[in-house]
């Protein structure tokens, strides 16, 4: 007799995960098939380790400023300077611990954990092969596929591990190079750029796009290419790469033209690929598309009655947060809720290199490309006296929104940040944006003093046509 549960999960990363608590929080009986560990990309080669270690960054900057401070470290001679082993340790013990908290919660909500690599046998039905070479059967009223994602890999840069490293490999590297080439200029290859340099690392930055960040508003990308200028990052834009030649202690990257550059390292960042392949989806009803994104309605419904997919195997934006979101939605779904949709194009969005960046919503180009006739108002932190204190002054924060008939400002459509600490202020751009907030709605607001979210109080107050400090 097979094994039965209301909700049989294949794959235990956050768009796993959160499914599976959310269905147990609602009392259904729940399995998630994992073949490596919970937790996912998110908590083992992603969003946890690269965050630690862009806080390790961040403290070796704040003590090769401390100068500035008045602060002396040691006896105030040495350079500031970095031991990648320790370093690592600490990334390894906060993923460690978060992930015995998970497997923890997972046991107490009741969660059954299934170790192998699960496949679809049709509507209901899911096989568990262990590393044993074990099957089992299990049965599911419904199934959630969350098998999530892998690195892309670009022709004639193989990954190797050594010399040619993919983020999986840059997440665990044992030492830091003299010099080092990271290809792409989204938001990890960003964060990777702006980590390596803080550490010492030469780096030069190659993007093929005519901007990095190319999702984000072109002021906020503009203080990021400026910021990493300044910090020594060699910024190529409108570049392709064609190939590497490996040689003594590095390669030489041919750049489309006759330009090269010659790197100890190079890290690969050009995306990730849907992990559909290994669900075993062919002749199952399950439809993929031609990049191996499974096809979902906006419930995260697949084609197949009683298949639902969440997260990075699904094309929607690749964010653990839009994991949850959409494991959660799959669960109401299942229960008969029906779920608002998640609303993409309003989802938060964080990038941990110095200076942060965050924004939600419409960009002062994406609103006017949807038709909409905006007004905005951008305030620099080297007006704010928080960033001024803590010596981070570089950065701003817009607002972008609709401009009423009678000129005026009116619904918030995007709030776009960079600088000090602009993640975790993001929250208010959020509420606003979702909330479908005004400008006057916002100006009313009273935010501390002093505080960095006094920049956003100051862009809202602004576009009301009375800011304080404008
Ligand atoms: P995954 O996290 O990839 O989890 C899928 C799980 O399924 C894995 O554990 C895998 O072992 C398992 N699996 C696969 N196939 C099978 C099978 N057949 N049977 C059983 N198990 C299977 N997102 C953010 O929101 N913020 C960030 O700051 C951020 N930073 C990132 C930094 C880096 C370097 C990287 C690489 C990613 C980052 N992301 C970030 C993206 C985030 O990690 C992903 O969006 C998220 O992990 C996707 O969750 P998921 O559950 O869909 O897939």
């Amino acid at each position: 007799m097979n094994e039965q549960f209301d909700v049989v999960v294949i794959g235990g990363g956050p768009g796993g995960y959160a499914a599976a608590l959310y269905a147990t929080a609602a009392d259904l009986s729940v399995a998630v098939v994992e073949r490596d560990r919970v937790g996912g990309t998110c908590l083992h080669r992603g969003c946890i380790p690269a965050k630690e270690l862009l806080e390790t960054a961040s403290v070796f900057r704040t003590v090769a400023g401390a100068g500035a401070f008045g602060v002396g470290v040691g006896d105030g001679a040495g350079k500031t300077t970095i031991d990648l082993a320790t370093s690592m340790r600490r990334k390894q013990q906060v993923v460690d611990g978060l992930w015995k908290g998970l497997e923890g919660l997972l046991k107490r909500r009741q969660v059954h954990l299934y170790s192998g690599t699960g496949t679809l046998a049709g509507s209901g039905r899911v096989l568990v092969h262990d590393d044993a070479g074990e099957e089992v059967e299990l049965d599911g009223a419904a199934v959630i596929l969350a098998s999530g994602s892998l690195p892309r890999t670009i022709p004639g840069f193989e990954i190797d591990e050594s010399l040619v490293l993919s983020s999986d490999e840059f997440l665990t590297m044992q030492d830091l190079p003299v010099s080092a080439a990271v290809i792409g200029g989204g938001a990890i290859g960003c964060e990777f750029a702006s980590l390596l340099a803080d550490l010492g690392v030469q780096v030069t930055l190659l993007e093929s796009l005519p901007k990095i960040l190319p999702g984000c508003d072109e002021a906020v990308a503009e203080v990021v290419r400026r910021s990493f200028t300044k910090r020594g990052i060699d910024v190529r834009t409108g570049v392709k790469v064609a190939g590497h030649t490996p040689g003594e202690g590095g390669t030489t990257i041919a750049l489309d033209g006759d330009e090269t550059v010659w790197v100890e390292r190079v890290v690969v960042s050009v995306g990730r690929r849907p992990l559909s392949e290994s669900l075993g989806l062919d002749d199952t009803g399950v439809e993929v598309d031609e990049r191996g994104f499974v096809k979902v309605d906006q419930t995260c419904r697949t084609t197949l009655d009683g298949v639902w997919a969440v997260g990075d195997l699904v094309a929607t934006p690749q964010l653990a947060h839009v994991g949850f979101a959409e494991g959660i939605t799959a669960v109401k779904d299942i229960l008969g809720e029906h779920p608002l949709p998640v609303e993409y194009d309003k989802v938060p969005w964080c990038i941990y290199c110095h200076p942060e960046v965050a924004f939600v919503g419409h960009s002062e180009e994406s609103a006017r490309q949807a038709g909409h006739d905006v007004v905005t108002s951008t305030t620099h932190f080297r007006g704010n006296g928080r960033a001024l204190i803590v010596g981070e002054a570089d950065g701003l924060v817009k607002v972008v929104a609709e401009r009423r008939p009678d000129g005026t400002a009116g619904r918030v459509l995007g709030v776009h940040m960079v600088g000090p600490w602009v993640t975790e202020q993001l929250g208010q751009g959020y509420l606003a944006v979702n909330w479908e907030a005004t400008a006057e709605d916002l100006a009313a607001l009273v935010q501390p003093h002093p505080t960095l979210s006094e920049s956003f109080g100051e862009a809202a107050m602004a576009l009301t046509g009375r800011g304080l400090h404008g």
